[in-house]
């Protein structure tokens, strides 16, 4: 199959001809149909990871299921699916405290660059390429676990499930099941990306009555305002904090979600948030980076921090949710599919990242 492999941190991805196993006992081979490219996705290439290489990159991706390994019961040959990048086993102690994005198992595998036995179903068996996420979706085919496969009704096209499999999902699940927004409250988003817009989407949803956008680009102004923010600050030209406690009677928000993975915009996230209020930490850190905060103020505040991860909650039923808010035209995921293009140009999507162009891009296979 064609892929689009990570062989050295910083490089562009290769795209090569690689070979690709036959799912093993619970495992699925998927057909990828379509596949976003993720600021996680670009984290690992730029080595801020540490993931072991060669890897096979993606994680945002949806797809038609080929064949099914021995014991699978979830899924059959044509069911069309959204694949998860947390697939979680079922019977460990995390899976058991429904922490399903915990899942001991899932990180044994993840941390490997490997499937649930420990191997990997890439590459010549004598030097394996890893897998990302039990997904790699920057290819034809995958192999995942049964569990990380989602089936889809027929009428969401497979660039919005694809989305759904990673960006909507965080974004929403991070406003409803951590901050737990409740009509009429304010809440601050920090960093207006992929994430950060999905959770300025959800908390409009939700009816909170402030939504302060904050980015160090006041190009963002515009989407976000689009997309449910009531206001947008400018973290590059003033000073934010002192912004957002302006604009909510210099009490601070209920709810502060930090999408940047930045220590200084986590530190500020914290500041923004009103006593007793709840700050979502989902932006993910270069590994070494640690964030500070006031600590004699901390007990006092009452302030809750959280770390959220893939929504915070059990992401199938999120993505089912989603789904369903999707079509009932509650939730217009359309708009966020940016450019869509062929694998080949992966490397120029990456760049498009890096550069902030707003809309998602989509990898569409056999087109
Ligand atoms: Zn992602
Ligand atoms: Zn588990």
């Amino acid at each position: 199959m064609k892929a689009a492999v990570l062989r050295s941190v910083g490089a562009d991805l290769l795209i090569e001809d690689v070979a690709i196993a036959e799912p093993r006992d619970r495992e699925v081979l998927v057909r990828i149909m379509a596949t976003g490219v993720c600021s996680s996705d670009l984290s690992t290439i730029r080595g801020k990871t540490g993931a072991q290489l060669p890897l096979i990159p993606g994680h945002e991706a949806a797809g038609i299921v080929e064949r099914v390994g021995a014991g699978v019961s979830r899924v059959k040959a044509g069911d069309r699916v959204v694949l998860s990048w947390a697939p979680n086993c079922g019977h460990c102690f995390y899976c058991n405290e429904s922490h399903p994005t915990l899942c001991d198992t899932y990180g044994a595998a993840a941390g490997a660059g490997a499937l649930w036995d420990g191997t990997s179903r890439l590459g010549p068996a004598a030097q394996p390429i890893g897998h990302y996420s039990c997904v790699s979706s920057f290819a034809e085919l995958a192999v995942v676990p049964e569990t990380g496969c989602i089936i889809i009704p027929d009428d969401v096209p497979f660039a919005v499930a694809a989305l759904v499999g990673c960006a909507v999902t965080t974004g929403f699940g991070a406003v409803v099941n951590d901050a737990r927004i409740k009509a009429g409250q304010s809440i601050v988003v920090v960093g207006v990306g992929g994430v950060g817009l999905n959770a300025i989407q959800a908390a409009a949803l939700a009816g909170a009555e402030t939504i302060i956008a904050v980015d160090t680009n006041p190009a963002k102004t515009e989407v976000a305002i689009s997309y449910g923010a009531t206001h947008f600050v400018s973290a590059a030209e003033l000073d934010a904090v002192d912004q957002v406690k302006a604009l909510t009677g210099g009490r601070g928000v209920d709810a502060a979600i930090e999408c940047t993975g930045h220590p200084v915009a986590m530190g500020n996230a914290y500041a923004m948030t009103r006593p007793a209020g709840t700050v979502v930490i989902v932006g993910i850190a270069p590994i070494g980076v640690n964030f500070a905060i006031p600590a004699i103020s901390f007990p006092g505040s009452k302030k809750r921090i959280i770390g959220s991860i893939y929504g915070g909650g059990v992401p199938e039923q999120d993505i089912k949710s989603i789904l369903a808010l999707y079509r009932r035209g509650k939730l217009p995921l359309d708009r966020q599919i940016g450019k869509r293009i062929a694998l080949d140009q992966v490397n120029e999507a990456f760049r498009w990242l890096e550069t902030g162009v707003m809309a998602r891009t989509i990898i569409e296979f056999g087109a």
